[in-house]
Formats: structure tokens, C-alpha cells, sequence
């Protein structure tokens, strides 16, 4: 069975197939913000907490933000196939783990993964039933101006980052939905998403959401 094929029953009601659902876009979109609202708004899904190398920012918690971990214990969680997904970002190692996506999905709970767009291609190839959605900045200097005041990286790092996401912004044609994440917009953004996973689950793939 394919992984992406895995249902379940929702308590009380009749079963419901869960649905994984993909949220991508360039470093500095808010995918972060986004994905904290909708946990706000939807606390039954399940939010997937993927593994890092990278070292912990300030007020990051171990086991909320990522689960930090050696690049060692990284490569042994490979190692085992433990990871649905891992890739090198930036320099670090991030990865899906396996167990928490296969256990929610089994028990009807949504899944809700925040993933970079390499990664987010990835789990397209092993989930095609995913719903896949790509966050754009309104415009290339609202990234830029987002990335540098965050003020988290290195200049050499920031400069990855803007590079990495000239080619990610590419990438969001091959998305089922593109959803415009402006500054202040949150809500705005949080609406069409759901929108969006409302309409994936009717099985309408494309166009606009709202
Ligand atoms: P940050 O270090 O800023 O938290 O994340 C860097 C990038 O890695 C972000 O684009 C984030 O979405 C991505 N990322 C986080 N977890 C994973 C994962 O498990 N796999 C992949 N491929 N990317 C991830």
C-alpha cells in the first residue's frame, strides 16, 4: 500500500481519508507563521516536528521547533529508514520522520509538514495524494528585506539563502496551489490555504482557492 493511501477513522464521525498536507516556499515566506496559525485554528491535525543538525536559534525549544540532533544520530536515523525525507539545506541536514507521518495518517489525523521545495518534491514522488502548496512572497524585495531582518544568519549564510530562493521560486509551478503570504497577510494566507486543502480534498487540483 502506498503510503499516501493510509486512512482512518475520525472519532465519531465517518471515516475520512487523512490527507498530508505540504507546505512549501522559499526561506523567509513565513512558512513558520503560517503553520503556527493553523495549528491555532486546526489542533487536531498533526504538525510534523522534523530532525536538524543545525545548531538551536534563540527561543527554539527541542522537540517543538525540531528535534536537534548529531549529524551522527542523523546519519543512523538514514541508516535505520527512518526518515521519509532527508536533504542537505543550507549546509545542515533536516528530515521527516517516518513513524510520526504514518501513525497520525493511520489514525485519520491530518498531517501538516513544513518542508523546503526540494523536500516537498520529494515526498511528491513517495505521496502523490499529498496536497502540495508553494507560499510566494508578494514580491523578491519583501524577501529580501524579510531574510535580512531576521538577522539569524551569517552574511555568507544569508547569501545562500537569497540564491537558494531565486531557484526555489521557480519551483512553485510544479505545486497544486500557489498562495501569495504578504507581510502582515497571515490571515489572508491561512484562508486561501484552507481553501486550498478544502478543494484538494474534492479532489480539484488546480486554479485559484479563493
Ligand atoms: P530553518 O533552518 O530556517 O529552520 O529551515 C531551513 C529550511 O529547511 C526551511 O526551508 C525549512 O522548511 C527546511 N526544512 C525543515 N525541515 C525539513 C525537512 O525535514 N526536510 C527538508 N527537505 N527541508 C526541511
Amino acid at each position: 500500500m502506498d503510503i499516501s493511501e493510509v486512512g482512518g477513522r475520525q472519532e465519531g464521525k465517518a471515516a475520512k481519508r487523512a490527507l498530508m498536507i505540504v507546505i512549501s516556499g522559499p526561506s523567509g515566506v513565513g512558512k513558520d507563521l503560517l503553520v503556527t496559525w493553523m495549528r491555532a485554528a486546526h489542533p487536531r491535525r498533526h504538525y510534523a516536528v522534523t530532525a536538524t543538525t543545525r545548531a538551536m536559534r534563540e527561543g527554539e525549544r527541542n522537540g517543538a521547533d525540531y528535534f536537534f540532533v548529531s549529524r551522527e544520530r542523523f546519519s543512523g536515523m538514514i541508516a535505520n529508514g527512518e526518515l521519509l525525507e532527508w536533504a542537505l539545506v543550507y549546509g545542515n541536514y533536516y528530515g521527516v520522520p517516518k513513524a510520526q507521518v504514518t501513525s497520525a495518517l493511520a489514525s485519520g489525523r491530518d498531517v501538516v509538514v513544513k518542508i523546503d521545495v526540494q523536500g516537498a518534491m520529494t515526498i511528491r514522488e513517495i505521496m502523490p495524494d499529498a496536497v502540495f502548496i508553494f507560499l510566494t512572497p508578494p514580491s523578491s524585495v519583501e524577501l529580501l528585506r524579510r531574510l535580512t531582518m531576521r538577522r539569524s544568519e551569517e552574511a555568507e549564510a544569508l547569501a545562500m539563502r537569497l540564491a537558494e530562493a531565486d531557484r526555489e521560486m521557480a519551483e512553485a509551478v510544479k505545486f497544486d496551489y500557489v498562495v501569495v503570504h504578504g507581510t502582515n497577510r497571515t490571515d489572508e494566507a491561512l484562508e486561501e490555504v484552507e481553501a486550498c486543502i478544502k478543494r484538494a480534498r474534492e479532489g480539484r487540483r488546480w486554479g485559484s482557492c479563493v
